[in-house]
């Protein structure tokens, strides 16, 4: 395929062309500073400013409040996972955690190397797939931090709500970071890998509570401690810049996009045509409970493995990329970010239909 396909992987997930168009034409002499941005030091003015903008269009786009910072972390959410137990859950802490699926699971799991987890409501195993409805959360009223997944980007569920926490509420929002307005006040802590709505692998954007970083354990080495980053623009050691780079091109795009309101209609609109499409016909079979579909990956079965092996065949013939779903669950899943454009969705619907009728 020599031209750009329609991409719903789940990450690395699309980006917007015209960003793709912008990188191009920042090499290999960015701005005329005599060196591509990966080039220059990141103590300069010429990375600082990039820094800088992406920062302040972060703020912009979310509307964090002033004691709240902006990070860049290296070791994806992966590294997240981590860290956050190990600056926040002290010895004799316990921490509360929502299982809902495999990336819920995994944080979990890392929590528990360092302290004690209580899991306060687990939907990991049912199907169809969700989120647990709030008389369901029973949340601990001294835990260390509260523990939430936003949306479960194997699953294909999405909170629609935020949880009121007696501790500070910590969110993975790696899938869907920017894809709508939050109010950032209700959290202590929000995370996100940036592969799937901010830019390239390799960076890990945190929104932290100043205040919330000060509580960290003094035994955590400086280079995963929140307040050494606060203290140091997220420069304590040399930041991933051209991961950064990309994501302010990318927050400079969902500005001129009319920002995160205008974002979520667009993100609304594909998301319902694609549900519609499942819904309106007996062939395909959505995973996720009604309650909570998720916005951003959007998953379904097919009425054999055969029929969903030749689905993929037949949409890759057609420029369609990564439909596929997770290995660990199967079926279907058309990944929707920001950066899918609704004619993606268009053709992917229409192609859903021929190949129900062809087949049922
Ligand atoms: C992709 C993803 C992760 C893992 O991100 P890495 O950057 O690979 O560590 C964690 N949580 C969620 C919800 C994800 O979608």
């Amino acid at each position: 395929m020599s031209s750009r396909g329609l991409n719903f992987g789940a990450g690395p997930a699309v980006l917007p062309e015209e960003v793709l168009e912008q990188i191009k034409a920042d090499l290999p002499v960015y701005q005329n500073s005599g060196a591509s941005i990966m080039e220059h030091s990141h103590r300069g003015k010429v990375y600082m400013a990039v820094h800088a903008e992406a920062i302040a269009n972060t703020r912009k786009l979310l509307n964090i409040p002033e004691d709240y910072a902006v990070l860049f972390m290296q070791g994806g959410a992966t590294g997240q996972f981590a860290s956050i137990p190990m600056n926040f859950l002290a010895a004799g802490q316990s921490a509360d955690y929502v299982n809902t699926g495999e990336w819920a699971s995994k944080a979990i799991a890392e929590a528990q190397i360092i302290g004690a987890v209580k899991v306060v409501a687990d939907t990991a195993a049912e199907r169809p797939c969700r989120i647990p409805a709030v008389s369901e959360l029973h949340w601990t009223s001294n835990a260390a931090y509260a523990h939430i997944t936003t949306n479960e980007t194997i699953s294909g569920t999405q909170y629609p709500f935020i949880p009121e926490t007696p501790s500070p509420l910590v969110a993975d929002m790696s899938s869907d970071i920017f894809s709508k307005p939050v109010d950032v006040k209700k959290f202590g802590l929000i995370y996100a890998g940036a592969q799937k709505n901010i830019g390239p692998s390799g960076v890990a954007l945190v929104i932290i509570r100043k205040e919330l970083a000060q509580r960290a354990s003094a035994k955590v080495p400086k280079i995963f401690r929140y307040s050494t980053m606060i203290e140091n623009d997220s420069m304590y050691n040399t930041p991933p810049t051209f991961g950064i780079y990309v994501a302010m091109l990318v927050t400079r795009w969902l500005i001129a996009k009319g920002g995160l309101e205008g974002v979520a209609k667009i993100n609304a609109e594909k998301a319902k045509k694609l549900y519609e499409a499942i819904d309106g016909s007996s062939f395909y079979k959505p995973t996720a409970d009604l309650s909570c579909r998720s916005s951003m990956n959007v998953t379904w079965r097919l009425p054999s493995e055969d029929l969903e092996k030749a689905f993929v065949k037949e949409s890759e013939a057609l420029g369609m990329i990564g439909l596929a779903g997770h290995r660990s669950v199967g079926g279907i899943r058309a990944s929707i970010y920001n950066a899918c454009p609704l004619k993606a969705v268009d053709a992917l619907v229409g192609f859903m239909r021929d190949f129900a009728k062809k087949n049922s």
